[in-house]
């Protein structure tokens, strides 16, 4: 049973040349599987983008493009990160694949499960997310810090699949979709589900990191993670309107406190006016500030232009257009 879809597994790779000849090995093998299972066509391909890497990762990936026809390549000029890296690649295949699957080169996410992603996809999924059963390969802190970053994701507004990475597969016109997101701080993983096109999860088991070192020091995490609420949520801008409510709803209660002790006669002169004009002015303040932050968060939106909706099908004189075009792909529009 022959195939036609060509599948590409897009892979980032920064440093990585340890971790790559058996990552091409094992993904080389799986690939073939799947070709045999009839389950992705015979151009199917490994895409790997070496992000401006400092050691042999480029030598490794065109060694290899040079023994197997099933290596390509990209390189790009600057280290740009895993998401710029990630989306380079993802463009690349969207030029000639019907849908891409992206993975990291370290081989943590578990391969044998690629054949569910692709049962999915031909089940009619523009997007598969792959999620983690459970997280017992990661060390206790990373475990806690990442819960308290989907819950806090989740309080934020920001729609996202909690305990997915960047292991998911994207359909032609799904990628079409993405790349008319134009934003430099690249978050797929809060952008994905924005698309909204039919999806659907895998689970996996995360496995160690097979050779090198993690790319991902904690200050490179908490970088990730900035990026994430900040680009998707102006809710914090919304908070310092809150505060400034808050103080100044304290400042009133103070100036009354202020003003007993002055009857009183308890209150050193001059101290009621200083600390009522503190507590008022600071409460205003923020206040002010919190309104401007508004209007900078409806700028912040305006500037990203993101598009605002995909036709995700449509009804043409009786025949139904999008769905059935799948896997070629149908307009998304603004
Ligand atoms: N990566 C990249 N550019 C970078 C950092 C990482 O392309 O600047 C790639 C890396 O080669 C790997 C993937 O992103 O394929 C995930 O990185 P890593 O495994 O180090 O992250 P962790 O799994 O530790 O979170
Ligand atoms: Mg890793």
């Amino acid at each position: 049973m022959a195939c036609d879809t060509t599948l590409y597994l897009v892979v980032p790779c920064y440093n990585e040349e340890e971790a790559l000849p058996e990552t091409i090995r094992q993904l080389s093998q799986t690939l073939q599987e799947l070709v045999d299972a009839g389950k992705a066509g015979e151009g199917s391909r490994m895409l790997f983008v070496d992000d401006g890497s400092r050691d042999n990762t480029w030598e490794v990936i065109t060694r290899a493009a040079g023994e197997n026809q099933r290596v390509c390549g990209v390189k790009l000029a600057h280290n740009r990160g895993h998401q710029n890296a990630l989306l380079a690649g993802l463009m690349t295949a969207k030029e000639k694949a019907d849908c891409a699957i992206s993975l990291d080169a370290d081989l943590q996410d578990d391969i044998s499960v690629l054949g569910e992603f692709m049962d999915k996809y031909h089940g009619g999924c523009d997007i598969v997310y792959g999620v983690r059963s459970s997280r017992k390969t990661d060390t206790a802190f990373k475990r806690n810090t990442a819960g308290g970053f989907y819950s806090l994701m989740k309080r934020l507004g920001v729609e996202m699949v909690s305990n997915h990475a960047d292991y998911r597969l994207m359909s032609r016109r799904a990628l079409e979709a993405l790349s008319d997101y134009r934003e430099v701080n690249l978050f797929l993983r809060g952008i994905v589900p924005q698309i909204g096109y039919p999806q659907d999860v895998v689970y996996y088991e995360r496995k160690e990191r097979m050779a090198g070192e993690s790319k991902y020091p904690l200050k490179k995490m908490i970088g990730f993670a900035m990026e994430g609420v900040t680009s998707f949520s102006v809710k914090p801008l919304k908070l310092i309107s809150n505060f400034g409510i808050f103080i100044s709803i304290l400042s009133i209660l103070g100036l009354l406190y202020a003003l007993v002790s002055f009857l009183a006669g308890v209150a050193v002169p001059g101290w009621t006016a200083i600390v009522c004009s503190i507590f008022l002015l600071g409460g205003i303040q923020l206040f002010c500030l919190g309104v401007v932050g508004t209007y900078v968060g409806k700028i912040y939106s305006e500037v990203k232009s993101r598009p605002r909706f995909h036709i995700e099908t449509e009804t043409m004189q009786g025949t139904e257009r999008g769905r059935k075009a799948h896997p070629l792909g149908a307009p998304s529009g603004f």
